[in-house]
């Protein structure tokens, strides 16, 4: 379509854009049209670039220094004529690195899986209406609606703008957000400079526009733009950060210590071959070459947990930081309430209405004092203007599907629409009637919106917002008769309380009448106030259900639950006590602090504030950002959740920033680490479940681990010490480490959450992974398997037992052992008999097939060539058995000991 015309879209006039691309303003495409060309054009989607290829990716595994020594040794015994070892040790550094590979892939894989439940959608007109559409379905001549907030979905043609600014920094590095107009441009204007262009990916920081998409997917400028796209998720964090450091210096420790035992051999006049041999042994047994893959297998298994609860992780490190969280900020609206707001209750002229009726269901009566309003709401002046500017200071619409009806915008002009429907309004003709002309669109900040329509006489301004604001700005007051009358702004406040204290969400409505075709809300304070104050609507958002629960599951945690929200002072409140942030017997001391208070506090009183008061009322975005630094001076981990565009740098700041994915802005969940689903606050508290088993099941697995490693070192550093025969040999040393690792090890990240996971203190981020139990633990266990294995393989050879059946045994023994002790590990603390043995059956599948590899290991002629096993008898089964019991119990009764000395202390 159309290519003489790249390029040169912003040199056209906009009714030649709109030819060119066969469709129209007001109505948009059809759906047969957008459907014929999705077809054509293909998805509004970019061809995804994985920032490294497979075979690069497959060749990374092999860059470590244990593998080259693997490598080397291979070649050494190939050049020796042990084709069998080379081969052995050649296959499993080939095995390991393509399990390594396949494992990577997959956690990165669900990872950035994640990434598509978070499709973004798009306002656009079609066939007249404006409807929302995942913006993968955008297609060229589509017209699309933006608004502050979103992110730009394709490259688009402005149309027409208010104040629209948009941040083009990913693709220009320009930071300062550029001012957006319709007009034509000069044909060589270049890209950054072309204002009535809209750029994909971008984002809009304010006002409001449309457009016509004149690109989509890989044909959009961002599309072209190869490196951006690359927004690959890093299977990195703190956590594995510290855990790659730290193997990476065991693995120079070790290798210097198998160099120190090459050296000392050679010294003491031993055949170099020999040497080498116990050096390599001594590599492979002791460093654990699992660690690293395991922890991100691990967090990426918590990804998906927490996505099954509604959690979505957008950046890894915060699956290990939400276990850490001390404090979560809440919005209201929406989080801790339904967002389902239905109107109960109107003031306006002096009298008292109520709206009977549910949701948005525009079926419902208009009482005045309990008693069905007869007459037309004509007859009252001030209710006729007060539901009639909500019904027109409007940007949202009411939609009936299967007889239930839903908003498309924001709810609480849904809420205005369906009473001014129940009182009998026509929404059409009323828009006919009083076209819009203007508008200023709801800006959190601001907290109000304005429209301006045209009607015979002149113009008239609307307005509609909190109470403070509108009052503001009105001088006079219309009564049931439509006569302007004195405003007395006390007396209509106590009624704002009043309603308020009942939870119920005000707005406050106001009109104007003027000449000017363009609207201009002057600061009230410079400009006199020149509106007519009309009336109040209160609507109610009951809280969800769950979320008391939740809010008493994070005070047993040692969370703290704040609420921050722009509504009013008392609303909040109200619904801060139903569901249990206010609570307790000094409740009435409980304060609330609002913006304007915030404001006029010393950094010295805000931190304080920050860290006892727990409603945060009529709070602007920009002081979330001084309220979450407060509470990290205060050494706070902070969970902060927000909607709007302001909130990124609040979102951006926080230990853990939570985006909503229903309700909240492209630009929040750009800067957020977190998006609910569901945009519940319940959600928050299942996913600081989910960080806190994640960060168990680690420190299990690391326990369990170590001392494998630790152990097999130990008996080959002994047997060299004592210049007696290897019990282990490198290849043997490999296939133990190679089969627990993912047959044991990994099956205790499915380890369910313990139970009392949330009736501890959250994890602070500096205390130390392992404590002084675990480290024992890990060294007694060690300790242990270094007995047994060496006990038992000097043992056998004492009794006239081959060198191969022998170190069978000592193999096995680790295999065994290692199965009992992770039935220990499946809880660092409780003892395992008090577990429910199949809350996770994986342990008992994982055990099956390593006892059934072992088998093979012991008694196939294969394995025996290749590893150089040989059979076992019962007797030795039995001996190993008992001994695996006799350390699961020897720990059982450790951790009891430990138990016992903590209810001391
Ligand atoms: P939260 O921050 O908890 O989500 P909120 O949704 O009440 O709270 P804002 O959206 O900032 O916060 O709204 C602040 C105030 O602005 C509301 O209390 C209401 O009085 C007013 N308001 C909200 N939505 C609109 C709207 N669409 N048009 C005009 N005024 C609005």
């Amino acid at each position: 379509m159309a290519t003489s015309f790249k390029d040169l879209w912003h040199h056209l006039h906009h009714d030649e854009v709109l030819e060119t691309l066969d469709t129209h303003e007001q109505q948009g495409l059809t759906e047969q049209q957008a459907r014929e060309r999705l077809a054509t054009h293909g998805p509004n989607t970019l061809t995804a670039a994985r920032q490294t290829s497979w075979f690069k990716r497959l060749l990374l595994q092999f860059h470590n220094p244990l593998i080259y020594i693997l490598l080397i040794a291979s070649a050494v015994t190939l050049a020796l004529g042990e084709y069998i070892d080379s081969a052995v040790i050649f296959g499993v550094v080939l095995i390991n690195a393509i399990i390594g590979f396949v494992q990577e892939s997959k956690a990165e894989d669900a990872i950035n899986g994640l990434k598509d439940m978070l499709s973004s959608s798009a306002a656009v007109i079609r066939d007249g209406n404006r409807t929302t559409i995942p913006a993968a379905d955008l297609v060229p001549g589509d017209i699309v609606l933006l608004a502050s907030g979103d992110k730009v979905p394709a490259d688009l043609r402005l149309l027409s703008c208010r104040d629209l600014q948009i941040d083009e920094s990913a693709l220009t590095g320009e930071s300062v957000p550029t001012e957006k107009q319709s007009g034509q441009m000069a044909r060589d204007t270049v890209l950054a400079d072309r204002s009535n262009m809209g750029f994909a990916g971008t984002l809009v920081t304010y006002g409001t526009g449309r457009g016509v998409v004149i690109g989509t997917g890989d044909h959009t400028e961002t599309g072209k733009i190869a490196g951006m796209i690359n927004d690959a998720v890093t299977l990195e964090t703190p956590l594995t950060r510290k855990i790659n450091a730290f193997s990476q210096i065991l693995l120079w420790v070790i290798l210097a210590m198998a160099g120190v035992t090459f050296g000392v051999g050679l010294f003491y006049g031993q055949h170099w071959v020999d040497t080498f041999i116990a050096a390599v042994a001594l590599a492979v047994a002791a460093i654990p070459e699992g660690l690293p893959a395991v922890v991100t297998i691990t967090l990426a298994i918590g990804v998906r947990r927490m996505a099954l609860r509604n959690a979505i992780i957008r950046k890894l490190p915060a699956v290990e930081t939400l276990g850490s969280t001390t404090v979560i900020c809440s919005d209201k609206t929406g989080t801790l309430t339904e967002n389902q707001m239905t109107v109960q209750r109107i003031i306006a002229g002096g009298t008292g209405f109520e709206l009977t009726g549910g949701g948005y269901d525009p079926v419902g009566e208009l009482l005045q004092d309990g008693v069905a309003m007869t007459s037309g709401i004509t007859e009252h002046q001030a209710l006729h203007h007060c539901l009639l500017a909500g019904l027109l200071c409007n940007d949202s619409e009411l939609v009936e599907k299967d007889g239930r009806w839903t908003v498309h915008g924001d709810p609480t002009e849904g809420a205005l629409i369906t009473s001014a429907l129940k009182a009998g309004f026509d929404r059409h003709e009323m828009h006919g009637r009083l076209q819009r002309v203007d508008v200023i669109p709801f800006e959190s900040d601001r907290q109000y919106m304005a429209t301006l329509h045209h009607h015979d006489k002149g113009h008239r301004i609307y307005m509609k917002g909190a109470a403070e604001q509108v009052i503001a700005h009105c001088g006079q007051a219309m009564n049931a008769e439509g006569d302007l009358v004195p405003i007395d702004p006390e007396h209509l406040q106590t009624h704002v309380d009043t309603l308020a204290a009942q939870g119920l969400r005000v707005l406050a409505f106001a009109m104007g009448e003027t000449d000017t075709t363009q609207l201009n809300i002057a600061d009230p304070d410079q400009d006199g106030k020149r509106l007519i104050f009309l009336g109040l609507q209160a609507m109610i958002d009951p809280p969800r259900e769950e979320v008391i629960h939740s809010v008493t599951q994070c005070g047993k945690a040692g969370i703290r639950v704040k609420m921050i929200t722009g509504d009013h002072a008392l609303t909040a409140r109200a619904i801060a006590e139903r569901i249990g942030i206010i609570q307790g017997r000094d409740k009435d001391q409980q304060r609330t602090l609002t913006g304007q208070q915030l404001a006029q506090l010393s950094p010295d009183e805000l931190s304080k504030a920050a860290d006892q008061v727990s409603v945060f009322a009529r709070v602007a975005p920009e002081q979330k950002l001084r309220l979450v630094e407060a509470l990290q001076t205060r050494g706070h981990v902070v969970a902060m959740t927000g909607d709007g565009v302001n909130d990124a740098p609040a979102l951006k700041r926080a230990n853990i920033g939570i985006a909503m994915g229903i309700n909240g802005t492209e630009v929040s969940r750009d800067a957020s680490d977190m998006v609910l689903a569901d945009d519940n606050f319940s959600s928050i508290e299942a996913a600081v479940e989910e960080g806190r088993n994640v960060f168990d099941n680690l420190v299990k697995f690391i326990t369990w681990i170590l001392p494998t490693n630790l152990g097999q070192g130990l008996v080959i550093m002994v047997a060299i010490l004592l210049g007696l025969t290897l019990p282990v040999l490198p290849v043997q040393a490999l296939w133990l480490n190679m089969t627990t690792a993912v047959f044991l090890g990994l099956m205790l990240a499915f380890e369910p959450r313990e139970p009392g996971i949330m009736s501890r203190a959250p994890r602070l981020p500096d205390v130390p992974l392992l404590n002084g139990e675990i480290i024992s633990r890990i060294f007694s266990v060690s300790a242990l398997l270094l007995l047994g294995a060496f006990g038992l393989f000097q043992w056998s050879l004492a009794q006239g037992a081959s060198l191969e059946e022998a170190r069978t045994l000592a193999v096995s023994l680790f295999v065994v052992v290692q199965s009992f002790f992770l039935l220990n590990c499946r809880s660092l603390t409780r003892s395992v008999f008090r577990t429910h043995p199949f809350s996770n059956p994986w342990i008992w599948w994982g055990i099956g097939a390593m006892w059934l590899a072992q088998l093979l290991f012991v008694y196939t002629p294969v394995m025996n060539l290749l590893f150089q096993s040989a059979p076992l008898s019962l007797q030795h089964w039995g001996l190993i058995l008992g001994y695996g019991v006799f350390v699961l119990v020897l720990v059982e009764l450790e951790k009891g000991l430990w138990r016992r000395w903590k209810e001391r202390h």
